[in-house]
């Protein structure tokens, strides 16, 4: 997709004032506030990012100077590889009014890799050190097939790792009963030295004993075994909205490991499966299914039970239906994403013809339908034709 103007996603022009630019960044990223758009949540966060990294741009006078000169090129390096993501936005302190009740962007300043921003954004618009995250966990589970109609909830057990209170993860008792790391005398490095050739090497590196924290263990916590993490299982209530797909991954945020120093805890990323259901076909918001038709159905019309994906419709068969026709059943498909507006539900019908008859039957058929008799034999070349 081709990347947007800056100045057209601010919808400003390029005469633009700093401040003129401030107030629609500000205006704009209210209104695609994706706490504000929680019906359709993935498109707002795309597009509340794609304001973002206009506005980091567009704020900065070097960068806005580049940018002007050059375009993209010009503030690519500003930028990791995958391009602009929120580690590289520096300008949180300018939503620091919209930043207190709003989850997504907590989600969002702390999804930013190694640590994140937003635990690191203190009162008063001033910066403090980023705090340590506790790891994302993964899982995944398996729902009916009708769940994505329905949406469903279900239990999951989660197993993860918290700090031990006891020793506030330490590992030794009560916190407390630490002493100096004899290997590294406290500095927590080590320094080491090696020869090769004439040439010495000195490198330093983390103690391997404290694993750079410079202290160690004098008596375990009892609690946690000096580890300094509990193991547990917690099971949790999910619930996966109507529309999901196949495939799809529900993020749980705060549900993951807890954080080793008090931090946030990680996001629990749960995929969402279903159970195979051979009746559906699904593409989209479109569900497909095919029936039999009994032979006298087809001919003489009637109605015939129709699998829905949440139980049964009964579906009108107008004399003479042909094999393979499709109908369609209005609002049986699937719905959209946490919407209703389900798509349809497209039936194909096969004609089943019946495969003994009895000689009666064949009389009658032959009476009824003036098919050539047996003794006669011989058929019309067929619609295809036949090539010798
Ligand atoms: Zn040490
Ligand atoms: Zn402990």
């Amino acid at each position: 997709m081709a990347k947007k103007d800056y100045y057209e996603v601010l919808g400003v022009p390029r005469a633009a004032t700093p401040e003129e630019i401030k107030t629609a960044y500000r205006r704009l990223a209210r209104e695609y506030h994706p706490d504000l758009n929680k019906g359709n949540p993935k498109v707002a966060e795309e597009k509340f990012k794609e304001l973002s990294e206009a506005y980091e741009v567009l704020a900065d006078e070097t960068k806005r100077q580049r940018y002007d000169a050059a375009g993209f090129s010009g503030v690519e390096t500003d930028f990791g590889p995958g391009g602009f993501n929120w580690q590289n936005f520096t300008h949180a302190g300018d939503l620091e009014d919209l930043l207190g009740s709003s989850d997504f962007l907590r989600q969002v300043f702390s999804q930013s890799a190694g640590g994140g921003l937003f635990g690191s954004f203190a009162g008063g618009g001033r910066w403090a050190r980023p705090e340590i995250r506790g790891r994302d966990v993964e899982a995944s589970i398996r729902v009916p097939f009708s769940a994505a109609v329905t949406g469903a909830q279900t239990a999951i057990d989660v197993p993860r790792t918290r700090p031990c209170a006891d020793c506030r993860g330490t590992g030794a008792r009560n916190g407390t009963a630490l002493e100096t790391c004899p290997e590294c005398h406290g500095s927590g490095q080590i320094r080491r030295t090696s020869t090769s050739g004439f040439t010495q090497l000195i490198s330093i590196g983390e103690c391997p004993r404290c694993h750079g924290s410079g202290q160690r263990i004098k008596e375990r916590c009892p609690t946690c075994r000096g580890s300094g993490r509990l193991h547990e299982v917690r099971r949790l209530e999910v619930s996966v909205p109507p529309g999901i797909e196949e495939g799809a991954v529900l993020r749980l945020t705060g549900q993951g490991e807890g954080a080793p120093t008090g931090g946030r805890a990680g996001d629990l990323f749960v995929q969402v499966t279903f159970e195979p259901d051979s009746r559906f076909h699904r593409e989209g918001r479109q569900a497909f299914t095919e029936v039999m038709l009994p032979l006298p159905v087809a001919l003489l019309g009637g109605e015939v039970p129709v699998p829905t994906i949440t139980g049964e419709a009964s579906l009108r068969i107008p004399s003479g239906t042909q094999p393979e026709r499709q109908f369609r059943l209005r609002g049986e498909g699937f719905p959209r994403l946490r919407g209703s507006d389900r798509g349809d539900l497209i039936v194909t019908v096969h004609v089943e013809l019946p495969e003994n008859l009895t000689p009666r039957q064949k009389e009658l058929l032959r009476e009824a339908l003036g098919a050539p008799t047996a003794t006669t034999g011989k058929s019309k070349s067929g619609i295809f034709g036949r090539r010798s």
